[in-house]
């Protein structure tokens, strides 16, 4: 079970089986971001349906699913919401054990009680509601030997909750109403539940039609009816966060684990990565050779990105050395990311500065006995050398040592006209680089669409770095942090 969209509502079991699987057969509900969760190499096949699916498309599933795991595959069958609800799961674990071949069944957060709950309705509430009929809303209500007792569905004093509601939404109203539920009776429709574009009807079976063609609701939906419907306007939340269906472009990558693109995910925003920035090593040359030799001999040690320490180790260790080299060097950091990054390894961080940009360190080192002694930083080539310069006029005696590179990332040229040409609501941009990167990619004739783009920077010099190609910053960082991007973002699409 894949959840009902959220990727959040992925279950861990389910992630962990997704991280490993070699094959992911997948539905036509399911969002990039979970399968971007599955291995580089794992093989993806989509075998979406359309709601008329038909009964030989479900058996070639089966069949696939069979033929697949016989070659010695771990596959991954991933379904919207709970495999077991209106899902069609059991019919294909009955394939398999027919055919013996060995499975688990990873239940998901259904749709059925998710969608609800993130349009602010309890399925079941204490003196409201205290049972809950799901049902599909797949069956013609007309037919005559229908498999649903729609008058027992009427009387039912509990809720009731339609799955594949759209099509045939009218029928099924009126044959509630035939049945006698009471036209006052609390109705919501919710499309697409738990995503950025989630949107919710409210009105009672007498209005919920009309209000539905007018709104032209689309599947997948759920009627929801009962009266735990209003609940809705005290508990709503996600509707309300502060970023919900804003479209945000994040020009870095969407690595496992994004702190920035989880982070605005939780606060509603449609999120989308078009990374412009890769790292790599640089090569071991013979004055990189001597400055890590110089190591032991040297006073402070400045890292300017949490990435500076995960590649000076890549380089330490062709030299055959690790951290333990750094012994007795003080350490400086340039934000709180940085800090963490050297503590992760069981450093302790030095000194970090107030303000999170070579300016601020500078502005902020104990200046006092820095003359004449050595420092090192290990940074990116081709990096600004603010700190360089101003630890120079400090009287220190500085060797920078470049430990990565940064470049455009092959698929960035391919992605970036039709990422550019998009009305987001906000871009943000991370670093100089990733701004730059981001205008080098365009082909000249789209270079007007940079302009365009409402970008929110993470600090003053990656705001120069956007001006200076006709860019616009509709909002900059106060903090040069992630959180200080987000704050930045929400202020302005407030
Ligand atoms: N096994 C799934 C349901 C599959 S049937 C589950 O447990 O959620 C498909 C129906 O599920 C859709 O027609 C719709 O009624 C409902 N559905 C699934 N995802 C939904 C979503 N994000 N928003 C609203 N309805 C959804």
């Amino acid at each position: 079970g894949a959840g009902p969209g959220d990727p959040g509502l992925l279950t861990v079991r389910g992630r962990q089986l997704l991280e490993t699987a070699e094959v992911v057969v997948y539905d036509h509900l399911i969002g990039p971001q979970l399968l971007a969760l599955c291995d580089a190499q794992a093989r993806r096949v989509y075998v979406g349906k359309s709601a008329d699916e038909r009964s030989t498309s479900q058996q070639r599933i089966n069949r696939l699913l069979v033929r697949l795991a016989r070659q010695g595959r771990q596959v991954v069958r991933l379904k919207g919401g709970d495999p077991f609800v209106f899902g069609r799961g059991g019919e294909e674990v009955l394939a398999l054990a027919q055919s013996r071949i060995p499975f688990e069944v990873v239940p998901g957060v259904s749709s059925a009680v998710a969608v609800p709950a993130y349009a602010g309705i309890p399925v079941t509430h204490r003196g409201l509601a205290s049972s809950v009929t799901f049902f599909t809303g797949h069956e013609d209500p007309g037919k005559r030997d229908s498999s649903i007792d729609w008058a027992a569905l009427a009387r039912s004093p509990g809720t009731l909750v339609c799955l594949m509601a759209v099509g045939r939404l009218p029928g099924i109203i009126a044959r509630l109403r035939q049945e006698g539920r009471l036209d006052s009776t609390p109705c919501a429709l919710i499309e697409r539940g738990t995503w950025p574009q989630q949107r919710t009807l409210t009105g009672t079976l007498g209005t919920m039609a009309a209000s539905a063609r007018h709104a032209r609701v689309q599947a997948p939906a759920i009627l929801v009816i009962g009266n735990v419907v209003r609940l809705r306007p005290q508990v709503r939340w996600a509707e309300q966060r502060p970023l919900f269906g804003r479209r945000v472009l994040i020009t870095r990558a969407m690595e496992k684990g994004s702190q920035l693109a989880e982070q605005l995910m939780a606060l509603g925003a449609d999120v989308t990565a078009l990374p412009t920035v890769v790292l790599r090593p640089v090569p071991l040359t013979a004055r990189t050779r001597a400055a890590l030799a110089q190591i032991p001999q040297t006073d402070w040690v400045f890292f300017t990105s949490a990435e500076g320490i995960v590649w000076l180790q890549d380089v330490l260790r062709r030299v055959r050395k690790d951290v333990r080299w750094l012994k007795g060097c003080h350490l400086a950091a340039i934000g709180p990311k940085t800090a963490l990054s050297l503590r992760r390894l069981g450093l302790q961080v030095d000194f970090t500065p107030r303000r999170y940009q070579q300016e601020g360190v500078l502005k902020d080192l104990p200046r006092q006995r820095l003359q004449g002694k050595r420092a090192m930083l290990f940074n990116a080539a081709g990096s600004r050398d603010v700190l360089e310069q101003g630890l120079r006029r400090l009287g220190m005696q500085v060797t920078r040592v470049p430990v990565y590179r940064t470049l455009m990332p092959r698929a960035l040229q391919a992605r970036v006209a039709a990422a550019c040409a998009i009305s987001w609501d906000a871009v943000t941009a991370t670093s100089a680089s990733s701004a730059e990167h981001l205008y080098q990619a365009l082909p000249k004739r789209k270079r007007r669409d940079f302009k365009r783009l409402p970008f929110v920077s993470i600090g003053p010099i990656t705001s120069a770095a956007v001006r200076a190609r006709g860019g616009r910053v509709v909002a900059q960082a106060k903090q040069a942090t992630m959180e200080g991007l987000v704050e930045a973002l929400c202020r302005y699409l407030k």
